[in-house]
This record gives structure tokens, sequence and C-alpha cells, in this order.
């Protein structure tokens, strides 16, 4: 009877004990919930992942990979395991989207091992690609004033799509009211310029040829005017057949190339000066 109850006393103690631990486990475990889904190895994992992602500054430290938004779509195991595994080896930042002056572009970057990717805002050549314009140089007179002739100028050196072959002189007119405000009497006179060079009277065709380059034309900056109107500053530095020129222009635009349009040209004229509130490209920017 002693030896039953001695028995039964040391079960008792063991189950006692059982629990108690269990308890304790618990105890451990609720107030680390990061670590609860795959148990211990996730301790590790878990540290890993936490210097991982705060390194390359995507993911909230306490997130395993695979919730980044930016992340492709891997099997989350996979994902997780590679990321447990190595440091990513980021490739170079890429451009992904251009950005625009009302809205930022992106950059992205792909790990060269588990083909992770991580995206960034780009803002770089927002003003150029918004509104530079290099046939503009072409379409304006000195003086300021859009010319029918340099309309033409603008159609060779702009469009480019239409170099070298034979084209309807219409399409040609249709596609540079996309660029510019004209009137019937306006397009008369253009069409009456096209047709003086390398015109094909019996197929009413043209084909345009483009023009040299007279000297620097870029864009200094750019005001918005309220909707889809900017104004945009450009200046000139180069020459004609008779002088030396440095010019400033004020190009008022309807914006329309962040929905894949071509700007239009409202109206232009000579300034003698740059505004101080407008807002300045950046230092060595181009169009992409
Ligand atoms: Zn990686």
């Amino acid at each position: 009877m002693k030896k039953f109850l001695s028995i039964l006393l040391a079960i008792l103690l063991v189950l006692a004990f059982v629990g108690c631990d269990n308890a304790s486990n618990q105890e451990e475990v609720t107030p680390t919930p990061n670590a609860t889904p795959t148990a211990t190895p996730t301790a590790q994992n878990g540290t890993v992942d936490v210097t991982h992602s705060l390194a390359t500054g995507t993911l909230a430290p306490t997130v395993i990979p695979t919730a980044a938004p930016t992340a492709p779509t891997p099997t989350p195991a996979g994902n997780g395991s590679n990321a447990s595994e190595h440091q990513h080896s980021w490739g170079e930042w890429t451009m992904e989207t251009k950005a625009f002056v009302n809205k930022p572009g992106a950059d992205k970057r792909v790990c060269s091992l588990c083909k992770q990717t991580e995206t960034r805002p780009r803002s770089a050549n927002a003003t150029y690609n918004s509104f530079y314009d290099f046939g503009y140089q072409y379409a304006l007179s000195n003086d300021g004033a859009l010319t029918t002739f340099g309309v033409f100028g603008y159609a060779c050196s702009a469009l480019g799509q239409y170099s070298y072959k034979p084209t309807p002189v219409a399409t040609v007119v249709n596609e540079l009211k996309k660029y510019f405000v004209f009137d019937s009497q306006f397009e008369a006179k253009l069409i009456e310029d096209m047709k003086k060079y390398n015109y094909n009277a019996q197929t009413d065709e043209i084909t345009l040829e483009a023009n040299a380059e007279s000297g620097d034309f870029i864009l200094k900056g750019f005001k918005h005017l309220g909707g889809n109107k900017y104004e945009t500053y450009y200046k000139f530095s180069g020459f004609d057949i008779f002088e030396d020129l440095d010019l400033l222009y004020k190009i008022e635009v309807e914006f329309n190339r962040d929905k894949g349009q071509p700007n239009k040209m409202l109206s232009c004229t000579l300034i003698q000066s740059l505004p101080s509130d407008m807002t300045a490209c950046q230092e060595g920017e181009r169009m992409e």
C-alpha cells in the first residue's frame, strides 16, 4: 500500500511538473507572436529576417519577407527560407516608369539570388519628361511667333514616324494639330509651304527630311497655371544666318504626356528674363 501511494505520488509530481512546464512554455510563446507559426526554427529565421529586412528598408521588422507588397509571388516557404539563407544581392536601380511633374515614377531593382524586387519612387527628369520638346526650336521664329514654315520644320524634326518616306499631306497636318493650335487660314498656308519641298503632286504625298540643329535649346523650368495648363520656359543659344542668338521663350502648353498624348502648344512669346517663381529644371535633366 505504501509502495502504491509513493508511485501515485511520483506520477502526480510528474504530471504537475509537465503541467508547469507547459504553462511556462505558453508564457514564453505568447509575448512573441511572430515566433509562433513555425515553432522553434523560426526564432532563428525571425532574427535573420529582421536584420535582413531592416537593411533593405522595404519590410517592417516583424514581417517575414513574403509579406512585402513588392515581392513577385514566390511560394511563402521558398521565399522565407531564401531570405534567411542569404543577404540580398541587389542589382542596379533601373527605371520602371517615368516621372512627370504631377506624379512620381518608379525605379526597380532585383535580387540576383532570389529574384525578389524592390521599388522606390522616382523623380529624376520629371520636368523634361513632362515638357521638353526639341522640335519647338524649329517651330518658333526669332520674335517668338509660330509660323507655318516653322510648323513644317517641326514636322520634319519631331515627327520621326514620317521621316524619309512618302506620307499623305493630310496625315502630317492632322498629326500636327495634336501639337499646335491653328485655324483654317494657317492650315492652308502650311499646306502651301509643305508643297514646296519633296512633294509628289500625283499622290499628294510629302517626304519629310530632318533639319540640322542650329544651337542649344534647353528647358529652364515651368509654372502650373491650373488644370493641365502650364507655362514652360526655354532658352535658345545659337545662330541663324544673320546673327548669334540668345533668346528666352515662354511657351504655354496643354500638358497631356502624363496620359500618353502629345503636349499641345497654346501660345508662345519672347521674354526678357525668367520668372523668379518658376520651378526650375534639375541640373542635367533630359528626356527619357
Ligand atoms: Zn535575395
